[in-house]
């Protein structure tokens, strides 16, 4: 099984499958910012 989580949440966005365990990051369509940016 395989899951895409969310860099800068760490929310889980989706679940594929896959015969070994993979772990993608991405970002949530919640999460525009990314970690380049220092907004808080
Ligand atoms: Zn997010």
């Amino acid at each position: 099984m395989g899951v895409i989580i969310c860099q800068t949440c760490e929310k889980t966005i989706e679940h594929f499958d896959e015969e070994k365990v993979t772990t993608l990051y991405a970002t949530c369509n919640t999460c525009t910012c990314s970690k380049d940016h220092k907004e808080k």
